[in-house]
């Protein structure tokens, strides 16, 4: 799949959250909004829903990360082929499982591992507030190559394609 904007090149994709709300904070440049000092790069788009939302797949791919740390908190990085996409601030815990970090999120009858074949639209987590989170929303990024994209572009993209 290549950085294509080409009519009927998006039809595959998967909005990735189920409850839409609101856009609560654009890719690029902001102030921080957890009260640091001056610019910070926002890498991704953040798309406010209640708690316990469902995420989506935004496109089909395999795990190559899951992530417990103090930002994204828990999280998944799937790969499709030259793309990544990042979720960030889910619900649920970071267990070893068979030597495979795996997203383990009981309520939600979820269980995610690296290595894991996804198809598009699954549903891979909830939002939490898990990592650095004012309130419930999914922080979604996506990179191409090495390079961030602003994901309100693919979705214009996406939109129009439907
Ligand atoms: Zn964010």
């Amino acid at each position: 799949m290549a950085l294509n904007v080409e009519a009927g090149s998006w039809t595959g994709a998967s909005f990735p959250v189920e409850n839409f709300q609101a856009y609560t904070s654009p890719f690029g440049f902001r102030t921080s909004p957890t009260g640091g000092r001056g610019y910070e790069f926002h890498s991704g788009l953040d798309i406010a829903a209640p708690e316990g939302s469902y995420i989506r797949s935004w496109w089909g791919g395999s795990v190559v990360e899951v992530i417990n740390d103090q930002g994204c908190g828990v999280g998944l990085v799937i790969e499709s082929g030259d793309w990544e996409h990042i979720y960030c601030h889910l619900s649920g815990q970071v267990q070893t499982i068979q030597g495979r970090p795996t997203l383990i999120d009981r309520q939600g009858g979820l269980q995610v591992s690296e290595g894991q074949t996804i198809p598009s639209a699954a549903r891979i987590g909830r939002v939490g507030m898990s990592g650095r989170t004012t309130g419930p929303h999914l922080h979604w990024g996506l990179r191409y190559g090495d390079r961030w994209v602003d994901p309100a572009l693919v979705l214009r993209a996406m939109h129009r394609d439907r």
